[in-house]
C-alpha cells in the first residue's frame, strides 16, 4: 500500500514572512495519513525544517547538482540539502528543462546524487501541448521515465510525478481518463523495471491541481497524490488539497 503524497512546489516564490504557512499546515494536518512536503527556495530550507520540526510537514528542494560540490557558482549539492535537515528534492521539472536544458541524462544524474545522499528523489517528467497533440505523449513519457529515472530507485527514494507541461500554471488539466491512462502506464513501466518495488514507488500528477479538482484526480487509478504549485503557497488552498487524499 503506497502512502499518499501532497507535494507544494514553491518555485521561485516566498519569503520568510511566508513560512506562516507551515504552521498552519502542522497545526491542521497534525494527525495526517498522508506525507506532506513543501519545497520553498533554497534561502528558505533552513528556516522551513526549524519551522516544522515538530510537525508533520516535511521540506524539499527544487533542485540539486549533481557533483557533491566544486566550482558551480548559484548551484546546491544534494549534500547541501541534507545538512539544512530537508528530506527531499525535485529533479528535472519542466521549468528546469525548458530554462536551464536539463536532459534526462542530467536529471538522471542529479537524481542519483539525490538518493546517493539519502534523499527522496522527486523526479518529474511531462509532455508539451504538441507532442500531446500529435499523438506522443506516451512514447514520449516512456522515455522520460526510462531516462531520467535513477537505477537504484526504490519505493523509499524515488516519487515520480507526471506534470504536462501544458497544464502547469493554465488552470487546464487533462481529462481523468488522460491522467489515469498516463499513470497505468508509468506504473507498468516501473514495474517492468524494478519488479515489486516498482509497485511501491509513488506516482504523483501536477498541473494546476486545485481545492476543486483535486478529489477528482486522487480518485483516478495509480494516482498516489499532487505536486502542487500555485496552491501550495496558501495553507486555505492546499489544505483541502490534503484532506481530499
Ligand atoms: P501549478 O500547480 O501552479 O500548475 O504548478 C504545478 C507545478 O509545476 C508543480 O511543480
Amino acid at each position: 500500500m503506497r502512502r499518499k503524497m501532497a507535494a507544494g512546489n514553491w518555485k521561485m516564490n516566498g519569503t520568510q514572512a511566508d513560512l506562516n504557512v507551515l504552521d498552519d499546515l502542522n497545526a491542521t494536518h497534525g494527525s495526517s495519513p498522508c506525507d506532506i512536503v513543501i519545497c520553498p527556495p533554497a534561502p528558505l530550507l533552513i528556516l522551513a525544517v526549524a519551522r516544522s520540526a515538530k510537525g508533520v510537514v516535511a521540506i524539499g528542494a527544487q533542485d540539486c547538482h549533481p557533483e557533491p560540490k566544486g566550482a558551480f557558482t548559484g548551484d546546491i549539492s544534494a549534500g547541501m540539502i541534507v545538512d539544512t535537515g530537508a528530506g527531499h528534492v525535485i529533479v528535472g521539472h519542466s521549468e528546469r528543462r525548458e530554462a536551464y536544458g536539463d536532459t534526462d541524462a542530467q536529471v538522471r544524474a542529479k537524481g542519483e546524487a539525490a538518493q546517493g545522499a539519502g534523499l527522496i528523489a522527486i523526479v518529474c517528467i511531462g509532455e508539451s501541448l504538441a507532442q500531446r497533440e500529435a499523438g506522443d505523449a506516451l512514447p514520449v513519457l516512456k522515455a522520460q521515465l526510462a531516462g531520467s529515472v535513477p537505477e537504484a530507485s526504490t519505493g523509499a527514494n524515488l516519487v515520480v510525478a507526471y506534470e504536462p507541461i501544458w497544464a502547469i500554471g493554465t488552470g487546464k488539466i487533462p481529462t481523468l481518463e488522460q491522467i489515469g491512462e498516463v499513470h497505468g502506464v508509468l506504473r507498468a513501466e516501473l514495474v517492468a523495471r524494478f519488479g515489486d518495488e516498482g509497485d511501491a514507488i509513488r506516482l504523483l500528477y501536477g498541473g494546476s491541481v486545485k481545492p476543486g479538482n483535486a478529489a477528482d484526480i486522487f480518485a483516478t487509478p495509480e494516482v498516489d497524490g499532487a505536486l502542487v504549485g500555485g496552491a501550495s503557497l496558501k495553507a486555505e488552498d492546499f489544505s483541502p488539497i490534503i484532506e481530499a487524499l
